[in-house]
């Protein structure tokens, strides 16, 4: 991929007119309120545009709408080959588009634009062309029934769903559930997270323009409360898609529990151990896999922010992993150069900050630390480690959601796998070691739904995704992932 340059991308910025409005039934329309929320960008605090603050009157419109859309097979009857078509021509409308979809997720967000232009988009384009192209490729069953009975086991689409997802990867969480549900057949409603519904409403566009009907996607952008809620408790909606933190996922399986029990697939938070034993092969490309932990100014779930290190090795790789972390220092989200952009908001800043504080108070603080203003905001922060954390320590427990770094050393394998396993989280897990036993002995004790060995934090659209623990239930990605967008059902024919 190219490389633009930063007076390329500022041009660009200034010459879009995102779309603010809410996508109902095919069409762009206001919120039945008239209500619009001012979105922000947080590398700036400049206004981007007015966002349509939707609430119970447009749930229940766009749950109608599904529901009509559903019920009326102009999709969901739709044979699999021709939902695969239309869902290769938006992978190519996104390919199309992808200078707009990254400055636009830049802008909403604060990530460094380049990065989502060169990396994340071109690998979502081709999430989409997997889920696509697996449809029509997906058998179902026969049981082996007695003599004279024929037992077929299918898979059906399950009606209306409804995704809600956060901010930290605005697209690619509304691809990875809204793809799979849409591929299935389903109709979708998405609710993108209030700080970032740019993309979520371009994506309302290619999706219309590949030719999906009207009323089977539909976009309803403003808060989880009013949003978020309404869908959650809605009699007329049959399963829940949800990326975001435990506290609201847990919301979720209560939203299910009054209403009609609808399915509550819950992708959570996280708090990643990545433990290093003294033997691994090589620390230099372990520490820089270990700085990944600020990619996407570290706000990423399943980020290896636990560092537990073999004493043996701990000063050294301490000092390499210090080394690389230097390489993500904070700059402007479109110069091409950096690797570091802006904290979602000033809310979220002032969060990770106190997390920040708070490692001070009880470890030693080692890098970073401090917020920094670029331009006109001061939505910045430095990356961030603390060393000499132990198990009980709030850094270590905690969620922090921010460019901080918690490093903690052991001297047997036993107490590397209670100190990793001492969580409520189990999202991901990593573990640097050349002793192939070793490797295999903890990916089996490490309670997590993916382990890497020698790596961190690596996902595909292959390869399913998903926590353990309070990290949440089922997986994205993969076939598994049409798991929680169709429901099995059993037909008995005798003859
Ligand atoms: P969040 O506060 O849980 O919000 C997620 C979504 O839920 C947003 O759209 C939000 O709307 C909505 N929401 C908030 N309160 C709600 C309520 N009472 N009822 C219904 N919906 C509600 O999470 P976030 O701060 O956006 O994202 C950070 C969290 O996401 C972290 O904990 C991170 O670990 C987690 N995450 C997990 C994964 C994963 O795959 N496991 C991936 C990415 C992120 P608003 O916009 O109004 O807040
Ligand atoms: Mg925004």
């Amino acid at each position: 991929m190219s490389i633009r340059s930063l007076d390329f991308w500022t041009r660009r910025a200034t010459e879009l007119k995102p779309d603010g409005l809410a996508f109902i039934a095919g069409r762009f329309v206001q919120s039945a309120s008239g209500k619009a929320y001012e979105n922000r960008n947080p590398a700036t605090n400049g206004l981007i545009n007015l966002v349509a603050e939707c609430g119970q009157v447009d749930v229940d419109g766009a749950v109608s709408v599904a529901r009509a859309a559903f019920e009326a097979g102009v999709w969901s009857r739709r044979s699999p080959t021709e939902r695969k078509r239309v869902l290769l021509r938006l992978a190519d409308l996104i390919e199309r588009d992808l200078e707009t979809i990254a400055l636009l997720e830049s802008l909403d967000m604060g990530k460094p634009v380049q990065v989502a232009f060169s990396y994340e988009l071109p690998d979502l384009v081709e999430y989409v062309r997997w889920f696509a192209e697996s449809i029509d490729k997906i058998y179902d069953e026969i049981a082996p029934a007695p003599r004279g009975n024929l037992a077929l086991i299918r898979r059906e689409a399950v009606g209306v769903v409804a995704a809600v997802v956060p901010w930290n990867f605005p697209l690619d969480m509304a691809v990875w559930k809204c793809i799979p549900a849409l591929a299935a057949g389903n109709s979708v409603i998405l609710k993108p997270a209030e700080q970032s519904p740019l993309t979520a409403l371009h994506l309302a566009r290619l999706i219309a323009e590949a030719g999906v009907p009207d009323g089977v996607f539909n976009v309803l952008p403003g808060f989880g409360a009013a949003v978020g809620q309404p869908l959650g408790l809605h009699m007329d909606v049959d399963c829940l898609a949800f990326t975001g933190s435990t506290e609201v996922g847990k919301r979720f399986l209560s939203y299910s529990a009054q209403s009609n029990m609808k399915l509550a697939w819950l992708e959570c938070g996280g708090k990643s151990p990545n433990i290093i034993f003294d033997d691994t092969d090589d620390l230099d490309a372990a520490a820089e896999l270990a700085a990944r932990v600020h990619y996407n100014q570290g706000e990423i779930c399943s980020s290896p922010t636990r560092l537990i290190v073999q004493k043996g090795v701990h000063d050294a790789f301490l000092e390499k992993v210090i080394a690389h972390s230097r390489a993500y220092a904070p700059g402007n989200p479109l110069d091409p150069n950096t690797l570091m952009g802006s904290m979602v908001d000033a809310e979220h800043c002032g969060r990770v900050m106190s997390y920040i504080e708070k490692g001070r108070a009880e470890a030693s603080l080692v890098l970073g630390g401090n917020r920094v203003t670029i331009g006109s905001s001061e939505n910045f922060i430095e990356p961030t480690i603390f060393a000499g954390v132990t198990p009980g320590h709030i850094i270590a427990q905690e969620e922090i959601f921010g460019p901080v770094l918690s490093v903690l050393s052991f001297e047997t394998e036993a107490e590397a796998v209670r100190m990793a396993n001492d969580s409520i989280y189990g999202l991901m897990a990593s573990v640097f070691t050349s002793n192939l036993s070793r490797a295999h002995r903890m990916s089996e004790s490490l309670r997590a739904g993916t382990v890497a060995v020698n790596t961190v934090d690596l996902i595909s659209p292959l390869v399913p995704f998903g926590g353990m623990r309070q990290s949440g239930n089922g997986r994205d990605n993969s076939l598994h992932a049409f798991e929680k967008y169709t429901q099995m059902k059993t037909t008995w024919i005798k003859f």
